[in-house]
């Protein structure tokens, strides 16, 4: 019955787990848990970091609600079942022609869950996950199924609603005409980076970079979208065996290991890892390019910045790590994302910069995320919801226009919360 999740982070025990395989399940679910005053939480795959996914009642195991419900081949909108791992997407829609237009780093999530915390990749044109959904079926603290459509005044609450306004059983996604990316990934001088960071995002569909602290070389991933029928050339699988599994999943797993055990070696670390990163240009299909496989264990923050300051909040970050003396062997990513209509998406009405530090799962805790934290949150940052942040509803209310309107709709669907547990009552209150 013990649950705990992908970082290590969080943990429970459940009072039961439930594994519903209809929505009629799931409403019998919660109108049990309610006759037993018991809290319900669906969980996804936990790749959670913050204890959002913590069911201290009754936990509901979505994996026997999954797959394609039905495709609307004129409108390209496609309706899962709110349980279907992403890693499963691609396969169900290929027969379709179709696609989703945005993806993170990892395709692990469950589809619910990532739109739930407002999961994102990167493009200033693209929104994260959340602003695929154009509907929604759910059930609410009552035990009641609603159906909402992308004209429907609560779509933007509940496409990314925290899971504290009812489980959902089915997402419907506009998805776009399958492609393929280009992917030019190479290690480049960061003070270049950042000053052409604004062009670079407009020129081009995905950018992103990785930096090691104790270096000035920034790990450039820049994505050109193309049409399927494109000339594909796909990274040989020995070269993806070695950069993917060899160096950023196993060598990187020992370095980070020793590093947590003599943090004095990490800038030495990171400046080996900063030349082993080599360059290289390949183009597949889009899943194949956006998503990597993750084995090294990791502790995350990210919070999204209005995005024409990420720069400078970038060497503000990076002045900080020097200046403490921190000894960091995770790189931090940069992304940036569209301004979308969410009420709780952190990119809610403005174009969003993200930073996002790391820390391998070993180390000791120190001050680290808290500190960068209190400097990003300086700079109008909104946390993600799915990683560490140590924000509470009193301050959040003030960085989300409609954080009040979440609540009132909050209060109608589940005024008993039955949805509620410790992290959600730190961040949207009792
Ligand atoms: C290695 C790694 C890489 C990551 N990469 C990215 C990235 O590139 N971009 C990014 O933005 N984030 C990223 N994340 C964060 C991750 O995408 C989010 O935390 C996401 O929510 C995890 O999805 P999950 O299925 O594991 O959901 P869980 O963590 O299990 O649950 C998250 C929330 O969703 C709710 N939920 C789940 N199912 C339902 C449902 N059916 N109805 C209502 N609520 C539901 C849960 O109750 C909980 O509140 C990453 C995390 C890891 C560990």
């Amino acid at each position: 019955m013990s649950w705990r999740n992908w970082g290590r982070t969080e943990s429970a025990q459940p009072v039961r787990v439930l594994r519903p395989a209809t929505e009629a399940h799931v409403a019998t679910a919660i109108e049990q848990a309610a006759a037993d005053g018991l809290p319900v939480k669906a969980v996804g795959s936990g790749h959670s970091f913050s204890g959002i996914a913590v069911a201290p009642g009754v936990q509901l195991d979505l994996s026997g609600l999954t797959g394609l419900v039905g495709v609307d081949h004129a409108t390209d909108r496609v309706t899962l079942r709110a349980g279907t791992p992403l890693h499963a997407v691609p396969a169900l829609l290929a027969p379709h022609g179709l696609a989703m237009p945005n993806l993170g780093d990892i395709d692990q999530q469950t589809i619910s869950g990532a739109v739930s915390t407002g999961t994102h990749g990167t493009g200033l044109t693209f929104g994260g996950l959340a602003t695929q959904v154009v509907g929604a079926r759910f059930v609410d603290g009552w035990g009641e199924v609603h159906v909402v459509d992308a004209s429907h005044k609560w779509l933007p609450a509940v496409a990314l609603g925290l899971g504290a306004l009812g489980v959902l059983t089915e997402l419907t996604l506009q998805c776009v005409p399958a492609f393929q990316l280009q992917a030019v990934e190479r290690p480049e001088p960061l003070e270049q980076v950042l000053d052409s960071w604004a062009e670079r995002i407009r020129a081009h569909d995905h950018v992103e970079f990785y930096w090691f602290p104790h270096t000035a070389t920034a790990l450039t991933k820049t994505n050109t979208r193309l049409p399927l029928g494109a000339p594909t050339r796909p990274l040989p699988g020995w070269r993806r065996r070695l950069d993917d599994d060899l160096l950023a999943n196993g060598l990187f797993e020992l370095t980070c290991r020793a590093c947590s055990r003599l943090p004095g070696l990490t800038p030495t670390v990171n400046r080996a890892a900063e030349r082993l990163t080599g360059n290289r240009t390949f183009t597949d299909v889009a899943t194949a390019v956006f998503t990597t496989r993750r084995s090294v264990r990791f502790r995350e923050m990210e919070y999204a910045v209005p995005a024409g300051i990420l720069p400078q909040v970038a060497r503000e970050v990076g002045a900080l790590i020097e200046r403490r003396r921190w000894r960091v062997s995770f790189p931090l990513e940069f992304r940036v994302a569209a301004a979308d209509d969410r009420w709780l998406s952190t990119a809610h009405e403005r174009d969003s910069g993200y930073v996002a530090v790391h820390r391998y799962w070993r180390d000791a805790e120190d001050d680290y995320l808290t500190e960068v934290e209190a400097l990003l949150r300086d700079h109008d940052g909104r946390p993600h919801w799915g990683k560490l942040h140590t924000r509470t509803a009193a301050d959040l209310a003030g960085a989300y226009p409609r954080f009040a309107d979440f609540l009132v709709l909050r209060d109608e669907l589940d005024p008993d919360r039955r949805f509620a547990n410790p992290y959600l009552e730190r961040v949207l209150g009792a």
